[in-house]
């Protein structure tokens, strides 16, 4: 009788401890989920790397979140619903706070996170630099410009009268010869320029006298390519016409600009014929690249030619409606590649039309 009143008190006690540790389990879970949910709601995401962290520590497949499931072992089968229920919206609301914030970082570049060096040498920056035609063509128009002469241009697309008839080089004239050119037009009408002349004869033609201009521009001729020569290349000419010009006044020009651009007034006159002057002459200059030892550019004579002048030809102002009697004056013209050749003593013509980087940089301290 005794063992069965003490059996039934131990069973009592029993019951007792079962319901206290259920209150106990149950209390625990239910913590811990609210320190769960506590801890995300805390959680500081501070830069787009954090976002990364933040979905490995809850989400990820050993994350807090997956760890808390298995807490549903200790839960009571009456509580269980309620667990998965609450497990469930924790789940919801850090799932919802890293889609959030991964779309901040990802659309708001300047919350990203900077990775790189502040400290690095800056890249290099390269400057660009004037073709050496252009340098020397600047040159040449700013000497004219400081005695009186003004730029002028032309169309590069002439015809027969501008770039021919005009001065003074009639149709089957042996002189046009030396400057075998494109023609455009089956009737040979219509051709690219071989000379910037065809500016002077549109400016005579206007009849706004006295005339004092240079014309510098691009010119083509039927030429075979080599060091020396090139089938399109650069000129500048220039035109005086006014009462009472002399030759004497051409001469004191280009001595003016032999001093100028060379440095030097030592130049050679030769006479020469050209259609379109009347007397004419080639000036000459000894050759920079040699030093009048002898080469291949001077022709192993020494001097190299820079341009041609003379006093213009009376017919070609009569075929501007120019009144010869009282106006007369001097042309003279030169190719821009010969000069920077020798001022820059280039050998090769063609060096000019390559694109050559290493060629070209070494130009850039002079644009
Ligand atoms: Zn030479």
């Amino acid at each position: 009788m005794f063992f069965l009143f003490i059996c039934f008190f131990i069973r009592i006690g029993r019951k007792n401890q079962t319901l206290q540790g259920q209150k106990l389990i149950e209390v625990n879970w239910k913590q811990k989920i609210e320190e769960l949910k506590l801890e995300i709601e805390q959680y500081k995401i501070e830069n787009a790397s954090s976002v990364e962290k933040f979905r490995i520590a809850y989400l990820g497949t050993k994350g807090r979140l997956k760890d808390s499931m298995s807490l549903i072992a200790q839960v009571p089968s009456e509580s269980k619903k309620e667990f998965g229920l609450l497990i469930n919206d924790v789940k919801k609301m850090a799932e919802t706070k890293w889609t959030e914030t991964k779309d901040r970082y990802e659309n708001n570049g300047e919350q990203k996170s900077i990775d790189f060096d502040l400290t690095a040498p800056s890249f290099q920056s390269l400057s660009g630099g004037h073709h050496p035609i252009s340098i020397v063509r600047r040159r040449i128009i700013s000497i004219f410009e400081r005695i009186g002469f003004t730029v002028e241009e032309g169309p590069e697309i002439e015809d027969d009268w501008h770039n021919f008839t005009a001065l003074n080089l009639p149709k089957n004239h042996p002189a046009r010869d030396m400057q075998d050119t494109f023609f455009l037009t089956p009737d040979l009408e219509w051709m690219l320029r071989t000379h910037t002349s065809n500016v002077q004869i549109r400016a005579m033609e206007r009849n706004e006298l006295p005339l004092r201009i240079i014309n510098p521009g691009r010119v083509y001729r039927n030429e075979t390519i080599s060091a020396r020569a090139h089938c399109t290349f650069h000129q500048v000419e220039g035109l005086y016409i006014d009462e009472g010009v002399s030759f004497a006044d051409l001469k004191q020009v280009i001595y003016f600009f032999a001093k100028e651009l060379f440095g030097s007034e030592n130049i050679r006159m030769r006479p020469s014929y050209f259609p379109f002057t009347e007397p004419s002459a080639e000036v000459d200059v000894p050759c920079f690249i040699c030093e009048q030892k002898g080469c291949n550019i001077c022709k192993y004579t020494g001097w190299v030619e820079i341009l041609g002048c003379g006093m213009v030809d009376p017919a070609v102002l009569k075929n501007c409606n120019i009144d010869s009697e009282k106006y007369n004056g001097f042309a003279f013209g030169m190719g821009i590649e010969r000069i920077t050749m020798l001022l820059y003593q280039i050998d090769d013509l063609r060096l000019f039309w390559q694109n050559d980087i290493r060629f070209l940089q070494q130009f850039r301290s002079n644009s």
